[in-house]
């Protein structure tokens, strides 16, 4: 990618690299960018080039257009560090509050750690994202201070979740805050602190999701239209939680009906096909820039009457403190598993990784602007896959810059096109579906 390509966040989205994160409009000094939801593409920002002062501050914060990975440290678990960056500890776990642990999207350890940290006094707030009456279908970032706070945002949103548009939320506390995001939020978070010393002293520990990648808010109209329900109609909406790894739920306004879909259905067949384009080139799916990070251990067989489980990673010594800390005051039940376990439970992600190298070398080649990495150790993750997964890496994605125009900026029309909510049902969902991943 060079400076030609990419000067503003308007370039960022036109060439599709934006990831939705928010961080752009938060920190903007001069308040000239604005987030928008484009249905079939995710959260994108749009800046007012009349009020934009040149500064750069929003791509220097900018997660999608590139990121450098830590140093390695003799303290990391040597057989994980290339494919999944520092990881100190590995466990399996759940909250030990049974109401957290069945409301919790996995085994509900991210709120549970969040409750711990607020109780004991380590921090003051958690900033992460949730839903906001009457707005059930969108995600915004929020302070919790509570655990009933925390409990109501259990649970993951497989749609667009701005969480870096609250970090001036984060300005207007007085104490410490816990941030809760995905890999590439906490990414956000990493180059705002570096900028920002204010910012920097009040994040008492920062906590990932593992991310597959984010769905566009298309991925749920198609659930809706599925169920034939009008998304204005909706009252209440989870995407799994509620045991695991729990249904997809959707409740209508004025009305007892509550519908479900396995997360089989809802996650495998329709939201994984609405993936952001700048998920597949993500670096970092398990949260390696974060104290903490949490996904599913996936290694286990599922079970509807299962409350729920987490695999925990340690990442640094601070998210070694406060995971101990939690476990010892009794928020958290956990053991240490075989770093294995997580190879086991995340092969999906491993597998991006390791195409990671081909894919970008394809969008070098065909002079598509794409992400800067370094100290990902891609190419020798690029040499664990197979000869023909290495050739499919590569030309897969020419076959896909050439068949889905990406070698083309996006023209500002389509940046705009919004879908209102009560035509969503009407989507032309195999070309949402193109459109997209
Ligand atoms: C888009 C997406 C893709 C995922 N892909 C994978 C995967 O491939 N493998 C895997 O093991 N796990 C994946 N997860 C993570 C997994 O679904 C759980 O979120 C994670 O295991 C934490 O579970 P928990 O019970 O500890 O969290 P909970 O205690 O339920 O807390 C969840 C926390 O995450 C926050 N949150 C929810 N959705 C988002 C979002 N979209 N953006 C930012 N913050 C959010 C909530 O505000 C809440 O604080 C994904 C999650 C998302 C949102
Ligand atoms: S990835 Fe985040 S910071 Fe970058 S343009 Fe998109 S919303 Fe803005
Ligand atoms: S896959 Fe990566 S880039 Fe996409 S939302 Fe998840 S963490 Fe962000």
């Amino acid at each position: 990618m060079t400076d030609k390509d990419i000067n503003n966040v308007n370039d960022v989205t036109r060439w599709r690299l934006c990831l939705g994160c928010g961080a752009c409009e938060s920190v903007c000094p001069e308040k000239a960018v604005t987030l928008i939801d484009i249905p079939i593409r995710g959260i994108r920002p749009i800046a007012d080039l009349t009020k934009c002062q040149k500064c750069s501050t929003c791509l220097q914060v900018c997660p999608a257009i590139g990121m450098c990975s830590q140093e390695r440290s003799s303290d990391d678990i040597a057989e994980l560090s290339k494919a999944w960056g520092p990881v100190l500890e590995v466990w399996e776990g759940y909250a030990c509050d049974p109401e957290v642990r069945f409301k919790g999207s996995s085994g509900g350890a991210v709120t549970a750690l969040s409750i711990y940290m607020l109780q004991s006094g380590t921090a003051s707030s958690v900033l992460h994202i949730g839903t906001k009456e009457p707005a059930p279908l969108q995600s915004v970032p929020m302070i919790s201070k509570t655990r009933l706070e925390l409990i109501a945002q259990t649970g993951s949103r497989y749609a667009p979740a701005p969480t870096c548009a609250g970090f001036d939320l984060i300005d207007e506390q007085n104490a410490p805050v816990v941030f809760v995001g995905k890999p590439c939020d906490v990414v956000a978070l990493k180059k705002a602190r570096s900028m920002d010393e204010q910012l920097n002293s009040r994040i008492a520990c920062s906590i990932s999701i593992f991310c597959a990648g984010t769905p566009a808010t298309v991925g749920t109209y198609k659930i809706l239209s599925e169920m034939r329900v009008n998304p204005e109609r909706v009252s209440k909406l989870r995407y799994r939680g509620n045991g695991w790894p729990g249904m997809t739920t959707v409740q209508e306004k004025d009305s007892p009906r509550r519908q479900h879909m396995t997360y089989k259905e809802a996650w495998g067949r329709i939201l994984s096909k609405f993936g952001q384009f700048r998920c597949r080139f993500c670096p970092d799916s398990t949260g390696q820039f974060a104290d903490i990070s949490c996904g599913d251990p996936w290694c286990r067989q599922t079970n509807p009457n299962d409350p729920g489980r987490s695999l925990i990673l340690v990442r640094t010594e601070l998210g070694k403190k406060n995971l101990h800390a939690a476990i010892a005051a009794g928020h958290i039940e956990a053991k240490r598993v075989d770093p294995s376990t997580l190879w086991r439970s995340q092969k999906a992600l491993l597998r991006r990784k390791r195409h990671l190298w081909g894919r970008l070398t394809a969008m070098r080649i065909m002079h598509v602007p794409f992400p800067e990495y370094s100290g990902f150790d891609l190419f020798a993750n690029w040499l664990d896959l197979s000869f023909i997964e290495k050739i499919r890496s590569f030309t897969g994605t020419i076959r896909r810059i050439i068949a889905r125009k990406w070698h083309k900026p996006l023209a500002s029309e389509s940046i705009e096109q919004t879908i209102p909510a009560q035509t969503a049902t009407r989507i032309d969902f195999q070309n949402a579906e193109e459109e997209t991943v």
